[in-house]
């Protein structure tokens, strides 16, 4: 192995990520006294977060009655019943202060003729225990993210925090006894390499969309996080359960924000009929996500999909006075202009159910650290490494997001890391040294895929691993097409020993980028595809026809993919049916209409 420069660093606490989850990390821990340090691939402002267009989920209740309690039902039935209920309680009830904190902190919310924080209309909320929708979506414009984003970036360089902007994190550095010591990242400018000895490693890398072909997510959605904690030994839970959003613009799979349909957007098949009707009386165009997209998928297969191929959707906006679109939605008339080529007041947008989120992740418990389940403890955690954001897995989502409620997550979870290590750590606590091995794995792994000289190009094996995922693993299922999704994705992944890389040079090495980032984009494919396969039931995103019901008896359990050289081996842990405190019960499964 070629000898590398390394440059040692020691911190209290080093964060993983700079989108909205990472950025409250890091705010908090340096509000508490902790010398931080956040890593980040890309420029701050860069990451997915700031494409968030829709909202934030609270139950302020400026538009009408609302209550946290309402909304930790919806949470709760949209999750499928597979949320842990004392994640929901904490997530829905830190909601209220959550967004008049980011309001403080300077975001720059739209307003009610009152002068009060803006919210609409989004899938799946509810008022008063499903009954009729209720207006819970804080939004600025149609750039909520965008705003968010930007404020916790300029709040987080208040609070002495250290940038190493555009370092691409590689590995965990894991000690014998199980816990994490710190983690190992390449300068993509310099090309040096730069071991973080840290307590607490905060992932908050985001998710991976990029595992299929067509998705919303941005390019850099490469499931880093996921990978590094596979290579640690450690499971990935619930990855079967991959959200897809109904509006994503045909052809480009960019994004057209559920607040177009909240504002009172209509999608119609090619008969000009208003299907959701059929499929959700009460909530019509506004039910849960994986409920609208199986509504449009079952039209197109039924031969009522629109355009020449029949193969989507339209949603109308036309019908909306030109000045709400013009103040509440600027950004998506901008959006189907540039990636559809029409003009929202006059013609409708051709859209299509697109890859949108991974309700998987990093198994966590309510403070964000890491769990290694046992047998005899199901909720047993490794010391130093915590997760949040899309990354993790509280699970407040459980089979199935409701829309506002990542934006939500990623803040609330990301200052309950912070909370939680300022309760069990103090800033400038002597580290213990570094296990000889320390960074090994990094390095050999950057060195061996810097050299590879097989016969494939990243990009080959990257385009068979989205189309397998994009054709097998996608809105509907069946137990044919999870068996030949396993056997390809089997074969796919065993052509990556084959990688060539043409670029040797360690500086701003694209080529070497992706082909890391391939590595972690497979693993999370494999657990992916394997847990949908062993999934014997329909619930949220996860529906196969062969078992098209919800079953609670078997399947109400989290599921749990080991992933080691391209072989996945499955577990399960028990669902958390119970709540943090007596305020609230545990809400019973029931059957799940809108
Ligand atoms: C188009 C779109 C619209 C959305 N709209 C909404 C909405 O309206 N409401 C809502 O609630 N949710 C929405 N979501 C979901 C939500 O925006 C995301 O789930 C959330 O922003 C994820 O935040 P995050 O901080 O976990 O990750 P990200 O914002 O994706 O940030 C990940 C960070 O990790 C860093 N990183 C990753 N890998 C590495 C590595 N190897 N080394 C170093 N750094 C690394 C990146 O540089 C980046 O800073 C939307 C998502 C999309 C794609």
């Amino acid at each position: 192995m070629a000898a590398y420069k390394i440059i040692d660093h020691t911190y209290d606490v080093v964060v993983v990520g700079a989108g909205g989850a990472g950025l409250r990390a890091t705010m908090g821990m340096g509000m508490a006294g902790f010398k931080t340090a956040c890593i980040t691939k890309v420029f701050p402002t860069r990451s997915h977060t700031v494409a968030a267009q829709g909202g934030i989920g609270a139950s302020l209740g400026n538009m009408a009655e609302d209550n946290w309690k309402w909304h930790m039902y919806d949470t709760v039935k949209g999750s499928d019943w597979l949320g842990d209920q004392d994640a929901i309680e904490y997530m829905c009830r830190e909601a209220v202060p959550a967004v008049h904190e980011l309001e403080h902190f300077g975001v720059p919310f739209s307003r009610t003729p009152e002068g009060k924080i803006y919210q609409r209309p989004f899938g799946g909320h509810m008022s008063n225990y499903g009954e009729k929708p209720v207006q819970r979506a804080c939004a600025a414009a149609d750039r909520t993210g965008h705003a968010i984003l930007h404020t916790l970036y300029s709040q987080s360089l208040k609070h002495s925090c250290e940038f190493f902007v555009e370092y691409f994190a590689l590995d965990l550095i894991m000690d014998a006894d199980g816990s994490c010591r710190g983690v190992v990242a390449w300068n993509l400018d310099d090309g040096s390499l730069h071991r973080f000895r840290a307590h607490k490693v905060v992932l908050a890398s985001g998710g991976y969309g990029r595992a299929f072909f067509s998705c919303t997510s941005a390019h850099t959605c490469t499931g880093d996080g996921h990978g590094m904690v596979a290579r640690a030994g450690l499971p990935l839970q619930d990855m079967e359960f991959v959200q897809f959003h109904p509006t994503g613009i045909y052809g480009s799979g960019c994004l057209i924000t559920e607040g177009a349909r909240g504002e009172g957007g209509i999608l119609y098949n090619s008969a000009g009929e208003r299907f959701m009707e059929r499929y959700a009386p009460t909530a019509k165009d506004l039910a849960s996500r994986d409920v609208v997209s199986r509504a449009m998928t079952m039209e197109i297969r039924e031969g009522r999909g629109v355009g020449k191929d029949k193969d989507h959707i339209f949603l109308h906006l036309d019908h909306l006075p030109p000045e709400t679109l013009e103040l509440r939605l600027p950004g998506i008339s901008e959006t189907a202009k540039i990636f559809a080529g029409v003009d929202v007041t006059k013609q409708p947008i051709p859209v299509l159910p697109t890859v949108h989120y991974n309700m998987g992740g990093i198994p966590t418990n309510v403070h964000g650290e890491v769990l290694r389940p046992t047998a005899a403890d199901p909720d047993a955690t490794v010391p130093g490494l915590m997760a949040i954001g899309e990354a993790a897995c509280v699970s407040v989502h459980g089979a199935n997001r409701l829309g506002t409620n990542s934006l939500l997550d990623i803040v609330v979870f990301g200052r309950a890391a912070a909370l939680r290590a300022a309760e069990t750590l103090k800033p400038g606590e002597a580290h213990k040294p570094l296990p000889k091995d320390g960074g090994d794995l990094a390095v050999s792994r950057f060195d061996r895929l810097r050299n590879a000289n097989g016969s494939m190009h990243t990009s080959e094996i990257r385009n068979a691993m989205q189309r397998t995922m994009q054709m097998d693993a996608a809105v509907f299922r069946t137990s044919k097409s999870l068996a030949e999704g396993c056997a390809k994705m089997d074969q796919v992944a065993s052509t990556l020993p084959q990688i060539k890389i043409n670029d040797r040079s360690t500086v701003w090495n694209s080529d070497l980028v992706e082909a890391l980032e391939l590595e972690n984009l497979m693993d999370c494919a494999l657990a992916t595809i394997v847990s949908a396969e062993a999934r014997h039931e329909s619930r949220g995103a996860h529906a196969h026809e062969d078992y098209p019901e919800r079953d609670d008896v078997n399947w109400q359990k989290h599921s749990l993919a080991l992933v080691k050289d391209g072989k996945v081996s499955l577990d399960y842990r028990p669902v958390h049916t119970y709540t943090l405190t007596d305020e609230v019960e545990y809400i019973k499964p029931q059957k799940r209409v809108y």
